[in-house]
């Protein structure tokens, strides 16, 4: 029976950590869309593409050799062999990709390579990013919109990189990051028939049980 679990939000929404845990508990594939756009940047970036030419961004997107992990037991991340799993974290990379993902042509390409790896996995499959639940797959069994305030956001995002960055500096990537990610894909406001969970005053757990209540409602 097909249960794809569509899952979107700003970063710092505790997207992927939660998303990860739903697919685990009820054995599904998982997808972390924002890897395949990080994936992209590096490739850019490592063949010398200039990302604000569009056209040389989507030409890349359909080159790249990407392998990606539908896994959660594993997390992997591959270009043409390289293992970029740790890499496509790095600030460097965050800072360039919504230049990316604000080309419409890579993003069809990257739609088209989530939609089938949706299908290869018989639509049994947790995916998360910002358009899943409105581009991506938006028939999917169950659609949720995590949000959490800013305050909420950047405090987890401290915690994740690990603290050595200001609070200003902090501040200014994540919002920074999210206003340009909204111009072309809408992530603040739950689409019809989306449900929104609000994890603020949530912690990890309970935010999991939550979108566990969501799933067999
Ligand atoms: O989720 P994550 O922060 O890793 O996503 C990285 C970037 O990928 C986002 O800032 C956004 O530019 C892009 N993205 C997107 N659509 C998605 C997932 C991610 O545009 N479905």
């Amino acid at each position: 029976k097909p249960l794809v679990i569509a899952i979107d939000g700003p970063s710092g929404s505790g997207k992927s950590s939660v998303s990860k845990e739903v697919a685990r508990r009820l054995k599904l594939a998982y997808l972390d869309t924002g890897a395949m756009y990080r994936a992209l940047t590096w490739y850019c970036l490592k063949t010398g593409v200039d990302l604000h030419d569009g056209a040389a961004v989507e030409q890349a997107s359909k080159a790249m050799p990407l392998e990606i992990s539908t896994s959660t037991a594993t997390e992997y991340v591959a270009v043409d062999g390289t293992d970029i799993t740790e890499e496509i974290r790095d600030p460097r990379i965050s800072s360039s990709v919504s230049a990316v993902a604000t080309t419409l042509g890579a993003r069809t390409e990257l739609i088209r390579r989530q939609r089938q790896l949706i299908d290869q996995h018989h639509h049994r499959m947790v995916v998360e990013g910002r358009d899943i639940t409105t581009v991506v797959a938006p028939a999917a069994e169950v659609r949720m919109l995590l949000t959490a305030s800013e305050e909420a956001r950047l405090r987890r995002r401290g915690i994740q990189l690990g603290g050595t960055q200001t609070k200003e500096q902090l501040a200014a990537q994540v919002i920074q990051r999210d206003a340009k990610d909204s111009t072309v894909v809408n992530f603040t406001q739950a689409a019809d028939g989306v449900v929104t969970l609000d994890s603020s005053d949530l912690d990890f757990e309970e935010t999991v049980d939550t979108a566990l209540a969501i799933v067999s409602k």
